[in-house]
């Protein structure tokens, strides 16, 4: 098959934000697939070249990649970085040096999708001296045979900005149309749900169709997507909802793990599927000592203890065992955790997953030896809300967030991938008030309509961390501004635009425009809260959220006295935060 075919499809799929549109698309596309090459054509279509759990990643650097479109098209260096200052996004620079490009070479032959993909692959192998030129050349000689098009796509896939728009879910769904019925999506998707890898169950489906998805289990060292809670606020509500009795148990504040085992080696993987066994040396050994299986797969959260008096320890000192390449023995002795596993998921080859949670919880018995450092969740059994607010009272005292309750009717399965009700946290309230102003630069805006048209619609305001140097966002900003204001700002960011995000500003959202980090607003908000997509202090309080500032206001007043990094820092936002939270007790 050829590369421009897939090419063709991200065209015809950039063109479009519907996802039913998408799936059209897609599925129309993995129908003509060869079974053989649709595994490739669905990794990269996710901008991968393998699942996520697999580390190997694409991420060419864009001087590199840019280095490598001038010397292919021949359009010069100095037009090729200049193109990029002014588009921002290498897949348009490509796509513009290669229209121009004269003449085709001599020798230029179609790009397989084959050779196209083990090139990329050559290419993210690569490492060590001489990996540089190596990867340009390799890439290079990708381009030369490339249309505009493929140059275009082949371009972002190396620089890790695929961005399509189309989730694994749209996947799934097309994946469904093409090669079984609608009405097996779920079959699908759980296949996904167990496997985490999207080109397996589209491999298995072009060749077995709905016979082969369902022939995936859960297996060792592959790592399955975590099954994940629904919140309430009462456990009256969450006994009514589980049916009048369930098991409860301390809900940790630490890093979620999934433990794999098999002949007494040990890998641990994050919740987001990232391989955490190095980080853990200390979690692997525990494992090893404690676990009485030949193979498992078990779940558990990690948490800082202190060592001294067995209690536990704020999540954010077991931050600091996350992401080390170095000392990580030092940071075992400085950060030590405890284990507390809570499912068991696989046990000695067999795939537990549709087991009611008892059954589960009695093989986690069975194969788990606790000590001092891996010891099972704190849980019971209980139909009385009097009983369940005493446990949790406990849990909060013991240093942890609140309650997981469980349900254990015959249903209660481990769902992987799956938000529901069979899984219901109770905690302790995240909201905080605020009574102060806070001054926020503004790192990002988004085009103004109706009203606002021509001007900025909302600013994207960041506070500052001055440990790592960076402009963290908290919240998109939209009151406050009358009409002098509006235009007044068009003229003081004018000078501050970049043409992509600037390279101190950590944000999860796309803006339409970025600004260098100067200018700083004088802002009022009604609460501060925990958010996904603000970068703000990020995992100080939870794991998988920053800090956002709720309502925010712009109070009319510019500080023009403040430079970007004097701007509120997220250290005080955190306090702030901490300062005034709102305890449920
Ligand atoms: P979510 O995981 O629900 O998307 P989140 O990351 O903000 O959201 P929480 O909402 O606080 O986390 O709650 C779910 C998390 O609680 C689980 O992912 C797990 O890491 C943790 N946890 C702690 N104790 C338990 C327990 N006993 N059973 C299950 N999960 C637990």
């Amino acid at each position: 098959m050829l590369f421009r075919e897939l090419a063709d499809t991200y065209e015809r799929l950039e063109a479009t934000s519907s996802r039913l549109e998408m799936t059209d698309i897609l599925a129309e596309a993995f129908r003509r697939f060869e079974p053989s090459e649709i595994r490739m054509a669905v990794y990269l279509t996710q901008g991968q070249l393998y699942p996520d759990f697999n580390p190997l990643k694409l991420g060419m650097a864009d001087k590199m990649i840019l280095k490598a479109i001038a010397f292919a098209s021949g359009a010069g260096e100095s037009f090729v970085q200049e193109l990029m200052l002014k588009e921002g996004d290498p897949g348009i620079v490509a796509q513009k040096a290669f229209q121009n490009k004269k003449q085709t070479t001599l020798f230029s032959e179609p790009l397989t999708l084959r050779r196209t993909y083990e090139t990329l692959e050559a290419i993210a192998r690569s490492e060590g001296g001489g990996s540089q030129d190596l990867k340009i050349k390799l890439m290079s000689k990708l381009l030369s045979n490339a249309s505009s098009s493929e140059a275009k796509f082949l371009s972002r896939v190396i620089t890790g900005r695929m961005r399509l728009g189309v989730s694994s879910m749209t996947v799934l769904d097309a994946l469904a149309v093409a090669f079984a019925s609608k009405e097996d999506r779920d079959a699908v998707e759980r296949a996904f749900n167990v496997s985490s890898d999207l080109g397996l169950v589209a491999e298995e489906l072009a060749l077995h169709g709905l016979e082969g998805v369902k022939g995936i289990h859960v297996k060792v060292n592959r790592p399955l997507r975590a099954m994940l809670a629904e919140r309430m606020s009462s456990p009256e509500e969450i006994l009514e909802k589980m049916g009048g009795t369930c098991a409860f148990e301390y809900k940790y504040d630490g890093v979620r793990l999934q433990a794999h085992i098999c002949n007494g080696e040990v890998r641990l993987f994050s919740r987001k599927l990232d391989e955490l066994t190095s980080q853990f040396p200390d979690v692997v050994a525990g494992l090893k000592r404690t676990m009485r299986a030949e193979s498992a797969i078990v779940e558990g959260e990690c948490v800082p203890v202190d060592t001294n008096t067995g209690e536990f320890l704020p999540f954010q000192e077991v931050s600091h065992r996350r992401g080390r390449k170095y000392g990580v023995e030092e940071a075992i002795e400085d950060y030590p955790v405890k284990l507390c596993l809570f499912d068991c998921i696989l046990k000695n080859g067999e795939d537990l997953t549709d087991r009611p949670f008892l059954q589960r919880r009695e093989a986690l018995m069975s194969i788990v030896e606790p000590d001092d450092s891996v010891t099972l969740s704190e849980i019971r059994v209980l139909s009385s809300a009097e009983e369940a607010q005493a446990f949790f009272q406990e849990a909060i005292k013991d240093g942890c967030e609140g309650l997981m309750a469980k349900s254990i009717a015959d249903g209660s399965v481990y769902r992987a991938g799956n938000r529901g009700f069979l899984w219901i946290k109770y905690k302790k309230e995240y909201r905080s008030e605020m009574n102060d102003t806070v001054d926020l630069v503004v790192v990002g805006a988004f085009a103004g309509r109706g009203k606002r048209k021509g001007f900025y619609g909302a600013l994207l305001m960041a506070t500052y961390d001055p440990d790592a140097d960076r402009f963290e966002t908290v919240s998109k900003l939209g009151s406050g501004f009358d009409d002098a204001n509006l235009a007044a700002l068009l003229e003081m960011l004018a000078p501050d635009r970049v043409p992509e995000k600037h390279h101190l500003v950590d944000s999860r959202m796309e803006a339409d425009f970025w600004f260098q980090p100067r200018l700083v607003l004088e802002v009022r908000g009604a609460e501060i809260t925990l958010s996904p997509i603000h970068t703000c202090s990020f995992g100080s309080v939870r794991p998988d959220s920053g800090l956002a500032i709720r309502f925010p206001r712009f109070t009319g007043r510019f500080r023009d006295d403040k430079e970007g990094r004097e701007a509120t820092t997220s250290q005080e936002l955190l306090a702030m935060y901490q300062a005034q939270l709102k305890r449920v007790e």
